[in-house]
């Protein structure tokens, strides 16, 4: 597997070189809304430790972010009114990564509304704004 690379996205979100709709920080974790969505409220969360995914994470980072994308999804899915939510994980191009920094993808889902294809629209930015705050209001109760 290829070692960690500092350049991808999500290494420059978490040193503020690019924007996030952010949604949750704390000293170990971030999380922020997916910029093109597969259904609303579409969040990432990702451990501030360098780790390109599930392989190479040290485990007690792993098991604090799981514990933190657990809190995303319980706010995600009453801020959303979800009638469920899939937590997503890709390892490698293979398998789906597309940005090589580690993060869980949680996503509430409608009855019988499909996803939207990976990374196919991006969302208004005015919706993400709103939809962040939203969230964000939430995981601080
Ligand atoms: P992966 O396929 O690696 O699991 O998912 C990468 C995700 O990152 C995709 O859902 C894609 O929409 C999202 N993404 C790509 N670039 C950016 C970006 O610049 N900002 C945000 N917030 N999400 C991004």
């Amino acid at each position: 597997m290829p070692s960690y690379d500092a350049n991808n996205v999500f290494a420059k979100i978490l040193r503020g070189e690019f924007s996030a709709y952010k949604v949750y920080e704390d000293d170990k974790v971030l999380a922020f809304l997916d910029i093109m969505p597969q259904a609303a409220g579409h969040t990432l969360v990702v451990p501030k430790a360098a780790a390109r995914n599930f392989l190479d994470v040290e485990p007690d980072d792993l098991a604090y972010l799981i514990k933190i994308t657990q809190k995303i999804a319980k706010a995600a899915n009453s801020v959303f009114a979800a009638d469920g939510i899939n937590i997503f994980q890709f390892n490698e191009p293979a398998a789906g990564q597309t940005v090589f920094h580690l993060h869980f993808h949680v996503i509430p889902r409608k009855e019988g509304v499909p996803l939207k294809p990976p990374a196919s629209v991006r969302e208004d930015p005015a919706i993400l704004a709103d939809q962040a705050a939203r969230l964000a209001a939430a995981l601080k109760t």
